[in-house]
């Protein structure tokens, strides 16, 4: 059967395939999805846009299910717990997260819904499918590791007084629950702000974490590595507070122009850091270029703190990994988060503040990101290509604003995608054009939701060839080497 939950604080139905004991969740990813409901406005289904990254086979485990039908022609998979047509498709404003095992089979899905759909009044006619969160559920979709170790502490096995090293007063265990900081009523500290670097190798959730931290899209996410192309400012203003976050390209081995590029990019960041979060993926054991990347941070006398990632992942082995990380350091001190969960975040706001300078305001109040519009519209516009592409396009491609014009009726937006090979272009824009209008279709969305109104996107593709090691077209795509 499939099952379904409701989680009612992050308005949240999670819609389950199989039995939480058949697969372990591995890899996320992201989708459009809308929800199907009666004449009565009740929810009876609902309806994801896949694409070609999601193969049939991926859908195994879902269309077992008689209630699941899959349109390969438009990547639609539906689920249908009615007998009956909805009468009403409604698209949600959040993507989907998806579940997949590590066979990449899809397990599951978590759809979010906006407060104003009252979600909670909506899902009489799911009854039948309900099942409840229990404790360990609602610390992720996966059943917890360490419920077996008796720790409760999210799968990792880790006591709570052993992830907060330092500072850490009696009866503050629950304080990685996220919450919101209530302002005090007593402002007569000082006011604080300054640098937070994150850094970490490609992937382990660097940009996941800015953007949950700032509530909104300032970096692209993917699962390919090395994505972030230059640093990302995203501003959080708290009471007492302004922390000015900066999103570093991951730190590898330069191959060419670009990529040395990016390396000294996120080497300069750490010397203006006022506090490090050197971030890592505690579901994998530190791997050579963790261990670069924690000697360098080790060089700065800024107050460093190690960010343990992906808490939500199954980890047997989270203990040995932990001991390991935990040995790149000194740290000032351990913190367990999941970005994608937004879990941890307060606590980890807490203790980056705790460790700022005194000092005014460096952004005007409302100012989240430094980056400017047109780079955010194309960014995620770069986002769509690297998520509906496979691995021989993806890093050779750079976005370039050509027109941008507000018209009577939306806003007109032109851009150009640059790719290294003809043959890419072939890639890019597909059969028929499908290709590029799925890319299209994605980014335009993303844009109206990041800029707050409509958009008219026109996308071209040219084949640039060797860009990236032509310091002059480096250049003229914005990549500035200050
Ligand atoms: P970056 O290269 O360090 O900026 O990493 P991204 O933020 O682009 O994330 C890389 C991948 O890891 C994406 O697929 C994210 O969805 C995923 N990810 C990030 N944070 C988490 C997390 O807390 N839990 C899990 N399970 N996945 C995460
Ligand atoms: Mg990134």
């Amino acid at each position: 059967m499939v099952t379904v939950s409701f989680d009612p604080d992050a308005r949240t139905l999670y819609w389950y395939f199989v039995e939480l004991e058949e697969g372990a969740s591995a890899e996320e990813g992201e989708c459009a999805a809308a929800l199907l409901l009666d004449g009565d406005g009740q929810v009876i289904g609902c309806e994801l846009e896949l694409d070609e990254s999601v193969a049939r086979e991926d859908l195994a485990l879902a269309l077992r299910h008689p209630q699941v039908r899959y349109q390969a022609e438009t990547f639609t998979l539906t689920v249908l717990l009615a007998d009956e047509t909805p009468a009403t498709v409604q698209p949600l404003a959040e993507t989907a997260i998806l579940d997949f095992d590590a066979a990449g089979s899809l397990l599951g899905c978590e759809l979010v819904t906006a407060p104003e759909f009252e979600l909670a009044e909506r899902l009489r006619r799911l009854a039948p499918f309900m099942v409840s969160l229990d404790e360990e559920e609602d610390q992720g979709p996966e059943p917890a590791l360490s419920a077996s170790e008796g720790t409760g502490d999210r799968g990792l096995g880790i006591a709570d007084d052993e992830l907060r090293t330092e500072d850490r007063e009696p009866g503050t265990a629950e304080a990685v629950r996220p919450e919101i900081l209530q302002p005090s009523a007593f402002t007569l500290q000082p006011f604080k702000s300054g640098f937070v670097a994150i850094i970490g190798r490609p992937n382990v959730g660097k940009s996941t974490l800015l953007n949950a931290l700032l509530g909104q899209k300032v970096a692209i996410v993917s699962r390919k590595p090395q994505t972030t192309r230059t640093a990302i400012r995203g501003v959080l203003n708290r009471p007492g507070a302004q922390v000015v976050f900066v999103d570093t390209p991951g730190i590898h081995q330069p191959r060419n122009r670009l990529g040395s590029f990016m390396v000294e990019q996120a080497r300069r960041s750490i010397p203006d850091a006022d506090v490090i979060c050197f971030m890592v993926d505690i579901s994998e054991p530190p791997g050579r270029l963790d261990r670069r990347i924690a000697a360098m941070v080790r060089r700065s006398r800024a107050p460093k703190l190690l960010v343990l990632n992906k808490v939500d992942r199954p980890t047997p082995h989270g203990p040995e990994h932990l001991q390991a990380y935990r040995e790149l350091g000194p740290w000032d001190m351990e913190l367990a988060i999941s970005a994608l969960h937004g879990e941890g975040l307060e606590a980890l706001v807490e203790e980056i503040v705790r460790r700022l300078p005194e000092g005014p305001p460096l952004y005007p109040e409302g100012q989240v990101t430094d980056q400017s519009e047109r780079e955010l519209a194309a960014e995620l516009v770069r986002e769509q290509v690297l998520r509906h592409t496979e691995e021989e396009v993806p890093h050779g491609v750079a976005v370039e604003v050509e027109e941008w014009e507000q018209r009577e009726r939306a806003l007109y937006i032109r851009m150009t995608i640059y790719v290294e090979k003809e043959s890419q272009k072939g890639i890019l824009i597909g059969a028929g054009g499908a290709m590029l209008k799925k890319i299209g279709s994605n980014a335009r969305h993303n844009i109206e939701r990041a800029l707050g109104q409509p958009v008219f996107l026109d996308l071209w593709v040219k084949p640039r060839p060797n860009w990236r090691d032509d310091p002059s077209s480096l250049r003229w795509l914005g990549y500035r080497e200050t």
